[in-house]
């Protein structure tokens, strides 16, 4: 038995407010593990020395958010499939031989929070809307792909770019003009936004929500605040809303495992910690 105590942690840049620290910390606490989680802030050009050094220090891994998940997938060695597929890496594992093994838990993460969410879902009632294109949505397609869903419809305010995720993931997804955006919400099983619309700090939702139908499940990845306006104009609906921080929660569950031997559950004790 090794005297070192494993360490984690989460590297971005600004790293403040991140939610990960406690969470992890939570549960190594509950699960009565010896390890360490730490935010780190580092910039860009310090990346790949920071990742080659933080092995020798006793770190088991790390998370990797805002700006680096592009980058941190190129400076890696062994990448899983899913990575390769989203185009970035949330997680990293630093092996015993050296090697950096990168994965991206976040669509993994986004569907657990799903199903936990709304029970009922079934993938392949119906067209999923999803708003926004961005890095995260990107996870988001994938995971709906992966998980059966017939039909995506694609909409971001830069068109472009939605037409660019749409070349990569093929004809299940289609782009619908961002004006259009509220047209489509009846016709759809599942609404996700994946935009940074209505977060503390961001513009709000301006996508007009009369569309949302009674039994349609909307889950937004803004999690700050957790009813977002759209979460709340869903609930108002009769929808099933399913709010973004449990997609936080389940994310960290397989990267946890790796680093620390032992698979931790999310329940709402794991929920109050994040929020603390
Ligand atoms: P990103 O790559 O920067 O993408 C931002 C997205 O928001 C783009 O689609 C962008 O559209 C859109 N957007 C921004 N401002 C807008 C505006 N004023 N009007 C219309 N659209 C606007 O960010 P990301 O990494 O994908 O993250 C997106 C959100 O998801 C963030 O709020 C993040 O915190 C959240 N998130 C949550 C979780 C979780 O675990 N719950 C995980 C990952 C991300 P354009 O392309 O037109 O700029």
């Amino acid at each position: 038995m090794s005297d070192k105590i494993p360490l984690a942690g989460v590297i971005g840049t600004p790293i403040a407010h991140s939610k990960s620290p406690q969470l992890h910390r939570h549960w190594l606490k509950t699960l009565g593990l010896k390890g360490d989680y730490i935010p780190m802030d580092v910039a860009a050009q310090d990346l790949e020395v920071v990742l080659r050094t933080l092995p020798k220090a006793g770190f088991v891994g790390v998370n990797i958010t805002i700006p680096h998940k592009e980058a941190a997938l190129e400076i890696a060695d062994l990448v899983t499939d899913r990575a390769i597929l989203i185009g970035a890496a949330n997680t990293l594992i630093f092996r015993k031989d050296g090697q950096i093994h990168a994965d991206n838990t976040d669509g993994y993460g986004f569907i657990e929070n799903l199903k936990a969410g709304a029970p009922d879902w079934n993938p392949t009632a119906g067209p999923a809307t999803v708003l926004g294109a961005g890095g995260a949505a990107r996870a988001v397609l994938a995971s709906l792909l992966d998980a059966g869903v017939p039909e995506i419809l694609l909409t971001n305010r830069t068109r472009v770019r939605a037409e660019k995720l749409a070349d990569d993931f093929g004809k299940k997804v289609s782009v619908v003009d961002w004006v259009q955006a509220g047209n489509v919400l009846e016709d759809s099983a599942l609404v996700v936004n994946t935009t940074s619309l209505g977060m503390i700090g961001k513009p709000a939702m301006r996508v007009p929500l009369d569309g949302l139908r009674a039994g349609t499940i909307v889950t937004d990845l803004v999690y700050a605040p957790l009813k977002t306006d759209l979460l709340a104009a869903a609930e108002a609906a009769g929808c099933v809303a399913v709010d973004g921080l449990g997609m936080l929660l389940h994310q960290a569950v397989p990267a946890f495992e790796r680093w620390f031997g032992h698979r931790p559950v999310v329940d709402s004790a794991t929920r109050a910690a994040a929020l603390r």
